[in-house]
């Protein structure tokens, strides 16, 4: 019989982790148990322009990401940078989306957790999305049009990233192990669309979270284009400790396997070529499963 101090202890916030590559370099990736093992839509994954279906969809729709956010809070939870608290429903909608979807927290991982033609990126945020058709996160979670994740990569550049340094000028509040799980207010006002400059093309599938619980709730939007972040800028995030003294120097999770989901490349319509690409966006949805099929039997 379980004693309330190891329930507490499997409960603590660093119950799961990632491996200290630094240490290790070729340090096995931890099993995280549940459906992070077993899951069969599992994130992230290798997105490859020439492997890729090709669809092309309405516009995505933003609506108030240009708002300047005043009252964001940031916590060091352990495993991340995590924001929240918005003034107003961020909301997305359009595209291959049934429903609205309504930003509920932006988190970053230092190095890229989805590479792009094999090549990983030194930081990816993830603007994590809930459908408005459920209540809170957590019930999201349960359900497979639950969550729409945006991911964006940042490539290495001497052009510092504005939105980034943003979010850097508050890290130096909550980095220490002392500070974990206490939120504090972001300093700088910030517009979530300065994180996300242009949406020209992306790829979308059918996945997972990708910290416990593993959830197979997610419909992936990575962007296609990467923006710039200065290596000075990354370093600050790796920085941040999960344990006393222990720096957090790398929290992506090993990719997964694909196992013959598709993944599609959408090209986003130019604005006067809507008429056309609507009824397009219509035959792609409608050729999709077709094209799996063909690609299950191929397979
Ligand atoms: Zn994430």
């Amino acid at each position: 019989m379980c004693k309330p101090c190891c329930l507490l202890a499997l409960t603590s916030a660093n119950e799961w982790g990632y491996p200290d590559l630094d240490s290790n370099p070729n340090e096995p990736f931890p099993k995280w148990g549940g459906l992070c093992d077993t899951g069969k839509k599992q994130s992230p994954i290798n997105l490859n322009s020439k492997g890729s279906l090709k669809g092309i969809f309405e516009e995505l729709k933003f609506e108030n990401y240009d708002e300047h956010q005043t009252a964001l809070q940031m916590v060091n939870n352990g495993h991340s940078i995590q924001m929240s608290g918005f003034n107003h429903d961020l909301t997305l909608s359009g595209g291959a989306l049934l429903s609205d979807f309504v930003v509920e927290q932006i988190h970053l991982h230092w190095w890229s957790e989805h590479t792009m033609n094999n090549e990983r990126y030194p930081l990816e945020a993830h603007i994590v999305h809930r459908n408005k058709i459920y209540p809170n996160i957590t019930m999201a979670a349960n359900f497979p049009d639950g969550i729409v994740v945006i991911g964006v990569l940042y490539h290495m550049s001497s052009v510092a990233n504005e939105a980034i340094g943003s979010i850097v000028k508050s890290l130096g509040a909550v980095k220490s192990y002392d500070n974990i799980n206490q939120p504090t207010k972001v300093a700088d006002s910030l517009s979530v669309d300065d994180l996300i400059p242009r949406v020209s093309s992306y790829f979308t599938y059918a996945g997972s979270l990708t910290t416990p619980t593993c959830a197979e709730a997610v419909t992936w939007i990575v962007l296609a284009e990467s923006f710039p972040v200065t290596s000075a800028q990354v370093d600050q995030f790796q920085e941040i400790e999960y344990e006393e003294g222990k720096q957090l120097h790398n929290n992506y999770r090993e990719l997964q396997r694909e196992n013959s989901r598709a993944v599609v490349l959408v090209e986003q319509p130019d604005a006067n070529r809507s008429g056309a690409t609507a009824l397009a966006g219509l035959s792609t949805l409608i050729m999709l499963p077709l094209l799996l099929l063909v690609r299950k039997i191929l397979n």
